[in-house]
């Protein structure tokens, strides 16, 4: 449940402490204005408006679902970590350290000779595994293998916070992954996913012919496959169901929870995960291992062993050879997210060692790569919006003194990590060889699991981080009321050589980053946990109605966009990130308003303080997304896109119609009673 408090952020950038430069510049064009496509009305379409000119001058590449801002940092990022496994690989380093860890993992995904020499016998260990099971019990610890190594067939299971006792760590059994991205996938009826649906039941008969069946077998097998997932589907809750974290949280014995499953050996696949005897669990969605207890009567071993093999090249077959991955890519990448062509292998490679071993390369990046005082910079924002939001809490108008207390003092409490953790994680006991790539990602896999298990019966470290300093994104973690704002957010491309206006500046890292983030701790998910970081109800009931009928007004907005066609945003899904991006421009702008650079009013590339900030929103979301990747965003991502994450809350911003003059009759305009303010 980690990805739904994560919410993708923003910006990026080195410039003002980048150490100076000697060399004399000319001045270059202004970022912002250079971006403007001044033959659109601001009012009809803001985000095209802001960004239209960037978008004409650079098309997705082809390796690419999306192109803008975020591309073009991360691609800054993979250039530095590309260095850092360079360099780790030419050092000759002692076995164990970090550089040969580093380097060893980068050689092995480079080596694509040995990889595609290799094929499935990289993972021969593993489908043998599963070809052995012979008893139910066979099948609880291979399953329990499968999830150690990195496969999640079946359902997530994990060790984390107790949402009503954060001081403590519970195993949480959850509603599993399916090979379509979400449960509508198998039932909605359009034609877009009915295609996604054959392409899907393509790629299985694929694997299964990879694995030696003759096409008669292989479309048997994928048939099973499938309807076995259609029924998990059936009893998988839609994505705006898992947002109530009350209704998501089902604590009891253990027994019970072995009696509700009877044909599962519970207790192998405890022991299979490396956990002993936990006293309870906590069930996310009870129908769903109802459900699953009731597949297991109906399917046949060998059934099982075909969706566990499955499983099993579905989640290796980035790591494996060509034709393995390529059947993965045109799948999972061309259908689900239009792109043509996989990126460059060194990119996909330094992508997946900094996913697996961003621990060790962060501790680099840090210190080489990272600005010196990017910490201060960004604390001192972030500390700019938080008085800002106390402001806000102490002035509004619908709330009762008695919710504000309690708001003020989770607000009082929040912590902030910003930049990198204090202490970094201890990942000797990992060995990395070079031999194989898939071992290694097996082997890094197998780490994290036990790293995660290990923490059950433990005091929780509220220090931990759950993102790299080098991860451009930022969260809010209800159970340790934290908002985790990592040191590359300090990156804003295109002002690398002087430092960016505080327009810019507090509109992507004080609005889209800080504000955005503490903005979650009070939104429909946040809002239900205390200080403390415990599940609890903190709200008068008055209030809470209230608050109810604001965030209503929110899904109601949303809902009525239009993505794509027939497609329109789901707001109930949506409305978590949209109230967060509401009340972090809001505050941005209040924190922007005590600056020189608003007081003084000097123009700037021909606009005003008020016109960059809102430019520079919008700069935030530079995304141009193709339509397949758009389609797929909006059917399984709590975030709405990025157009919409543009005008959605400036079409709520007052300041932003005296801005740009917004009039009735464009189409960005509410009335002033529609316009929504929350925090
Ligand atoms: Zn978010």
């Amino acid at each position: 449940m980690k990805q739904n408090f994560f919410s993708m952020l923003m910006i990026a950038f080195a410039a003002f402490i980048i150490s100076c430069q000697p060399k004399k510049e000319t001045p270059a064009p202004d970022e912002l204005a250079s971006h403007v496509d001044s033959g659109i009305n601001p009012g009809e379409d803001f985000f095209q408006f802001a960004n239209g000119k960037w978008f004409n001058k650079n098309p997705i590449p082809a390796s690419e679902s999306y192109n803008g801002l975020w591309k073009t940092i991360q691609d800054t990022i993979n250039e530095s970590v590309k260095q850092i496994c360079l360099s780790s690989m030419s050092a000759n380093a002692e076995k164990g350290s970090h550089k040969q860890k580093i380097g060893d993992f980068y050689f092995t995904g480079m080596d694509s000779v040995s990889i595609n020499k290799e094929k499935l016998n990289a993972i021969s260990d593993e489908l043998k595994n599963i070809q052995n099971i012979s008893s139910i019990s066979d099948l609880a610890s291979a399953i329990a293998h499968l999830h150690t190594i990195g496969s999640r067939p079946l359902m997530n299971v994990y060790v984390s916070q107790d949402y009503m006792l954060s001081d403590k760590h519970a195993v949480f059994f959850w509603q599993g992954d399916l090979g379509l991205p979400d449960r509508d996938y198998y039932f909605d009826n359009d034609s877009r996913t009915q295609n996604i649906r054959a392409e899907y039941i393509n790629y299985l008969n694929n694997v299964f012919k990879t694995l030696g069946n003759d096409e008669t077998t292989a479309s048997a097998k994928s048939k099973s496959v499938f309807e076995l997932e259609t029924s998990l589907a059936k009893s998988s809750r839609k994505l705006e169901a898992l947002r109530d974290p009350f209704a998501n949280y089902n604590k009891m014995d253990a027994a019970r929870f072995k009696a509700m499953l009877p044909l599962f050996d519970t207790d192998a696949y405890l022991t299979g995960i490396n956990l002993t005897n936990p006293d309870t669990v906590i069930i996310g969605q009870p129908e769903f291992f109802a459900t699953l207890n009731t597949e297991l009567k109906k399917n046949s071993l060998d059934s099982w062993k075909d969706y566990l093999s499955f499983h099993l090249i579905k989640s290796m077959a980035p790591f494996l050879d060509d034709s393995t991955f390529m059947q993965h890519f045109r799948f999972y990448s061309t259908v689900l997210r239009g792109v043509e062509v996989p990126r460059d292998r060194w990119k996909r490679v330094v992508m997946t060692t900094d996913n697996m071993l961003g621990e060790l390369i962060g501790q680099v990046y840090v210190s080489e790569y990272l600005p010196k005082g990017t910490k201060e910079k960004l604390m001192e924002i972030g500390m700019a919006i938080k008085d800002e939001f106390a402001n806000r809490i102490k002035t509004l108008d619908w709330m009762s003194n008695a919710t504000k207390e309690k708001a003020l003092a989770k607000l009082n409490t929040m912590i902030f990590k910003v930049g990198y953790p204090d202490k970094w994680k201890d990942m000797s006991a990992l060995s990395i060889e070079r031999d194989v790539y898939a071992k290694n990602i097996i082997r890094a896999n197998q780490w994290e699991w036990n790293y995660m298990i290990n923490k059950f019966g433990k005091p929780v470290d509220r220090t931990e981080w759950h993102m790299y300093p080098q991860t451009y994104n930022a969260y809010y973690n209800p159970s340790n009321n934290e908002i985790v704002v990592p040191g590359c957010n300090i990156i804003v491309p295109g002002y690398e050589r002087k430092l960016a206006d505080d327009a810019i500046l507090y509109s992507i890292i004080g609005g889209s980053t800080f504000g955005h983030e503490i903005t979650h701790g009070f939104d429909d998910q946040g809002s239900k946990f205390d200080d403390r970081g415990n599940l609890s109800n903190w709200w008068t009931e008055e209030d809470s109605l209230k608050f109810f009928a604001k965030t209503k007004m929110i899904v109601e907005q949303y809902n009525n966009y239009t993505v794509l066609d027939s497609l329109s945003l789901n707001g109930d899904a949506t409305q978590g990130e949209n109230i967060a991006d509401l009340g972090g421009i809001m505050m941005g702008y209040e924190a922007f308003k005590k600056t020189n650079q608003f007081k003084e009013g000097k123009t700037i590339g021909g606009y005003t303080p008020q016109q960059r900030f809102f430019l520079a929103y919008a700069l935030a979301w530079m995304i141009n997304i193709r339509p397949e990747a758009l389609a797929t965003q909006v059917k399984t991502d709590v975030h709405s896109p990025a157009r919409f994450r543009v005008i959605g809350p400036l079409s709520n911003m007052t300041e932003f119609y005296e801005a740009f003059n917004i009039k009735e009759g464009d189409a960005m305009y509410r009335s002033p009673e529609m316009r929504i303010k929350i925090w």
